[in-house]
Parts: structure tokens; sequence; C-alpha cells
């Protein structure tokens, strides 16, 4: 979190201490995030979010021409690929032109992204994030300054949608932990005094710890939740179980990071008292989607543009996205396959919004599995609701031949609840596979905290690699 000898000193502290120096390094990212230059993006997002069609269009087809131009001429990268496709970067001037654009995988960016920042900027000058790295390589996001700023600007008009601004307190449910792994008695939380917000640990979230986590929430009112929807759920869980209202429910429950399954939003909107908004976005800088009020996901276009295309062997209506971001010059991201679909919207959305939008975020596209048959299958998320009375579930699959669905059975769960999941993983995968049903306590969560609802151990790419090099091997 700090760095490491900073972090000995740091858990040496008490609490109270350990307030005081959360709070000042919060201060130092707060003061980064919340410029001058965040609070004028911040206007001109809530102004632009309701542009008509056209103006969306204008706006995007010009960032497009820039962001295409700049690149050839800034990033040896693009300039050598490019080059190698015979790619004539003039003629790329509309949102429309981009399919003449090769696509960027996830294996490029690996391999190339020392290449893949900017020459227009000295390194010294770059902010560097690293994203948690599914494929076990963190990547390493070179950024500018003000593409930090405008990034908290895209998130906090979200949350503005729904009356939130940067000095309401919130509550963020964190799995970096500001407490060590080795604490057992309370407080499993942390005060960050100048960025408004109370830290709490998910990793402390364990049934022994539980009641003193409730008890400190009944005792403090927040306007709102922030975090990954597994872990809120969680909490919400232990709530219906226990049969506890909490006296002061947040306005709203902000979730992100991880993808919003039906399930969790039932569980937190029954348990918490709150409704639920989500947000995808990523480290990358690629692209951004957060729902409106009618609960449609809204492509952010004022940092990019989003293409989908459907993915070789899949069912259903899920697309795989392929995101194209002007945020950051520093390491621009075009036609980016990030390794997630969605399902795109139909039609115009009730709230007025004129920008594209997706009614679901489906998961990431590695979160497929595998059939004898050849076909990888993606989007099962939705398989598992229909597991009514489940708190948790997750499709695993190890071998071909067999994949298993595992519960967490609530009082609810029973024979039909499985019977209808079985109807539909069988409608989804056919019959080439096995498939058992095992009852567990606990669906353990990636290392970073993440829970999966499908997880396959079968490949270790993403489905589009997997396609480049079926058709290579052609
Ligand atoms: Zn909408």
């Amino acid at each position: 979190m700090f760095g490491s000898w900073v972090e000995t000193i740091y858990y040496r502290l008490p609490v109270s201490l350990q307030n005081v120096a959360f709070s000042l390094l919060g201060l130092r990212l707060r003061r980064a995030r919340f410029s001058r230059y965040f609070y004028r993006r911040l206007r001109e997002l809530t102004e632009s979010e309701h542009w008509s069609a056209d103006q969306i269009a204008a706006y995007q087809d010009e960032e497009i021409r820039r962001l295409v131009a700049d690149a050839y001429q800034n990033v040896p990268f693009y300039r050598r690929w490019y080059d190698e496709h015979g790619v004539d970067v003039e003629k790329i001037k509309t949102r429309d032109d981009l399919k003449h654009l090769p696509i960027l995988t996830k294996a490029l960016v690996r391999k190339h992204q020392k290449e893949l920042v900017s020459g227009a900027f000295s390194r010294k000058s770059l902010d560097v994030m690293l994203t948690s790295g599914t494929s076990g390589t963190p990547l390493q996001i070179y950024c500018t300054r003000e593409a930090i700023s405008f990034q908290q600007a895209i998130w906090w008009r979200h949350r503005a949608r729904f009356g939130l601004t940067p000095k309401t307190r919130y509550l963020m449910f964190g799995a970096r932990l500001p407490i060590t792994a080795r604490q057992t008695r309370p407080p499993f939380w942390r005060e960050d005094y100048f960025s408004h917000r109370t830290y709490l640990s998910t990793y402390h979230m364990t049934p022994d710890n539980m009641p003193a986590i409730v008890d400190f929430l009944q005792r403090r009112s927040y306007p709102f939740y922030v975090g990954y929807p597994s872990a809120i759920s969680v909490l919400a869980q232990y709530l219906i179980d226990h049969n506890i209202r909490l006296n002061n429910p947040p306005r709203y429950v902000i979730t992100a990071s991880e993808t919003l399954l039906p399930a969790f939003e039932r569980t937190i909107r029954e348990g918490i008292g709150a409704p639920v908004t989500d947000h995808y976005g990523m480290a990358e800088f690629a692209g951004n989607l957060a729902k409106c009020e009618q609960g449609r996901y809204h492509v952010d276009f004022e940092c990019g543009y989003v293409e989908h295309r459907p993915l070789a062997g899949s069912v259903g209506p899920s697309q795989s996205l392929l995101l194209t971001g002007w945020g950051n010059p520093a390491m621009p991201f075009i036609r980016y396959e990030v390794g997630d679909s969605a399902t795109p919207g139909d039609g115009p959305c009730e709230c007025g919004r004129q920008s594209q939008s997706f009614e679901r975020i489906d998961g990431r596209t590695e979160d497929y599995i595998r059939t004898p048959d050849g076909r990888m299958v993606i989007g099962l998320n939705q398989v598992l609701e229909c597991g009514v009375g489940a708190q948790e579930m997750q499709i695993y699959q190890e071998r071909l031949e067999e994949i298993e669905v595992r519960v967490v059975p609530g009082p609810d769960y029973g024979e039909a609840s499985e019977q209808a999941m079985l109807r539909e993983l069988r409608h989804r995968v056919g019959d080439s596979l096995a498939i058992r049903f095992v009852t567990v306590e606990h669906i353990p969560r990636t290392k970073s905290g993440k829970f999966r609802a499908v997880l396959s151990k079968l490949h270790g790419t993403t489905a589009s690699e997997i396609e480049l090099t079926k058709a290579v091997s052609e």
C-alpha cells in the first residue's frame, strides 16, 4: 500500500495513528485527483451527457482522428504495427473507419507494453498504475495526471446522477488492506478523513467478525456504500440471515470492478435496503460505461468509443467489447479487445441520453467453458439467475468432459432451483459433457479479492486469442 518500510512502521502504530497516516495518504491522492482540472471536467461532463446523437458523433469522430494521428506519430508500437498492416492513418476519419485498423489483443499489449508508451511525454512526468493482471503478469499503465483526474470526473459524473458529490461521506468496501491480516479484533475499518470515506476491510468480513462490523454500521450513517458487489452482498446476506435492518441504510450502493450478477443485486437491495447502481471501467483508460437512472449502461462517450463483435462459437446476444479510448494520451488503447462481453441495448433509453447503451455487462470473455465438440460458451452468468435460494454459485470446469456447479445453498434452495439451472445449462452447452452439482460452504475469491461466477482451468488466454491462434493455424 505505501511501500515496504513505511508499511512495516504503519502496522506497528496504534489504530488512532493509523487513521492519521491513512488520511494523509488519502490527502495526497485526493490532491492529485480532485484538482481544479477535475472540477472543470466534471462541469463539462454534466453538460455533455445530454448532447444530441449528432453532437456525439461529431465529437467522437474528431477525437478518433486526433487519437489515431497522434498514436501513429508518437507511439512506437502503433507506427510499426500500422505500417506492417499497411494502414493509411490519414484515412481514419470517423468511428466507422476504425474497422480498418487491426485489433489490439491483451497478448499484444503484454508483449509490447513498453513500446505502447507515447514518446510525447517524459517518463518522469507520468504516473504508473498496475492492473490486477488476471493472467498473472500485471500490466504497467503509464498515465498523465490529467488522465487520472478525467477518469475520476467520469466516475463522479455517474455518482452525481444519484445525488452524490465528492464531499459526500461514503463507506468503501476494500480488499487491499490498510489492516493487517493478523488482526483478529475490531476495528476492521480505518478513516480517511480528507476523502470523507471510511474503509472497511472485506478480508475481515468473516462470520466471527460480522457482529462487530454490523454494530459499527448501526452507529454510523453513510449516504453511499462503494465496492465489489460480491463483498457487499456478503454483508447483505448476513443481515438477511439474522433478520437485521440497518438503522441508517445508504441512499445508494455503487458497485464496480466485478460483474454485477442479478443475484448480488437482489441480495444487496433486500439486505442493505438500498438500490444498486454499477459502473464499468479499467486501469487501461480504454473506456468506461455507467448505469443511468433507468438501469442501462451508457458509454461515457467523452473518453472513448465502443465497438462490439460476436465471438466465434458463442451463443446468445452477448458480444465482445472493443474499446478505443482518448482519455490518456500517454498510453493510448485503440480497438482494444479488453476481454469483457456485454449485451447491446435495444433501441433508445428512456432516460433520454443519446449515447450508446448496453443492457448489461455479461462478464469476462475469459469466463467461458469449453465443450468436447469444440464450442466456447460465454454468458453463463445468466444460468445462475435460475438458482433461486442459493447464496453463492460458481460454474467450474477442470476437465473437458465435465462442469461442476458449486452452490452455497440458502434455506430456500432446493430441487426446483437445481432443475431450472440444469435445463438452462443443457440448453447452452448441449449434451456432450456431464454436469455435476456440488454443495460447498464458501466460494474462494481470486488473489485480488474478486468473485468469479464462471471459472475454467482449461485455458489461460482470452477467447479472441484462441480465435486468432486458430485463424493462424488454419
Ligand atoms: Zn439511460
